[in-house]
């Protein structure tokens, strides 16, 4: 992946992409002082750029990390990622991370460099193959409390139990894995936020202990925009046999039919067909119908 042609954007200017490199005593490789974001370009516009950048920020705030650049210039600085490689559809990463100045738990003289690279991850199957939906493992993994880890940010240190997850999952076959929570209720999925419907409503758990997604977000006013009734609460493994359909949100997986979590079955119908429709929709829209 690093082997690539072309250019990323790194601390301020385009470099070669192969040239974009780390030190082996980065801070943020031995301690986690890491955070990142997942992004989409549709059609030359990058879907919630603002929100996304904002969200980088908050992470990093919430690190204790100062990112050396305004949001306006991280927002144009991932336009320019992907302009550079010609890309007008693509995938977005920003990755800000403390340096290799000095080696210890604290990190007071470090530096903070920011890397946006951007490469492109089509949704690899078309929307009917999607309908037959993914099938996911239950994680031995929890996700942590609010006050265990800093669960609002999209921190890198947080992704560990995720791979953790992910790994074992793909051992057994399954495409990907749900999580639950520190008190045993459903969380998400690996690297996305996860729905179900009975009867017409959805239902999902409200995000206090994960990533509250943009997607998430965006799929929850789309949903209340075509009068589909939206219930966030908290949902127990005991209720998964009642609901009919299931599906993750996010930026990369953007929405994606659920056809089994462990021993529980889910047909995808109308409702996933609907929202995959209108989320594709929105963000192939020039201007979104989305207010966050
Ligand atoms: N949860 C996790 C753990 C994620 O990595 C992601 C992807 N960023 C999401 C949820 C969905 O977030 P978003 O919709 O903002 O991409």
């Amino acid at each position: 992946f690093d082997q690539r042609d072309g250019s990323l954007w790194f601390d301020g200017k385009l470099v070669p992409w192969k040239d974009a490199k780390a030190h082996v005593l980065t801070h943020g490789l031995h301690y986690a002082s890491c955070v990142f974001e997942g992004e989409r370009m549709y059609n030359g516009r990058i879907y919630k750029l603002k929100e996304h950048t904002h969200r980088l920020f908050e992470s990093a705030r919430i690190l204790g990390i100062t990112i050396p650049f305004t949001e306006d210039e991280i927002s144009a600085a991932c336009i320019e990622a992907c302009e550079v490689q010609g890309y007008k559809d693509a995938y977005v990463r920003p990755v800000v991370y403390r340096g290799s100045e000095m080696m210890a738990v604290s990190a007071q003289s470090t530096k903070t460099h920011v890397a946006i690279a951007a490469w492109q991850w089509p949704s690899y199957f078309d929307p009917e193959t999607k309908m037959k939906g993914i099938r996911l493992d239950v994680s031995d993994w929890k996700r942590p409390a609010p006050d265990t880890a800093p669960t609002q940010a999209k921190a890198a240190g947080l992704y560990m139990i995720c791979t953790m997850s992910k790994h074992a999952a793909e051992a057994k076959g399954y495409a990907d894995a749900m999580m639950l929570d520190y008190r045993g209720y459903v969380a998400e999925a690996t690297g996305a936020n996860i729905f179900f419907v009975k009867g017409g409503t959805l239902y999902t758990p409200p995000a206090d202990c994960f990533l509250n997604g943009i997607t998430r977000q965006s799929v929850i006013a789309l949903a209340k925009l075509h009068q589909i009734p939206v219930v966030e609460r908290l949902i127990r493994t005991d209720e998964l046999p009642t609901f009919t359909e299931c599906f993750l949100t996010g930026s990369a997986a953007e929405v994606t039919p659920v056809s089994e979590i462990g021993p529980w079955k889910f047909t995808p119908g109308d409702i996933c067909r609907k929202l995959m429709t209108v989320y594709s929709e929105d963000v192939n829209a020039e201007v979104s119908v989305v207010k966050l």
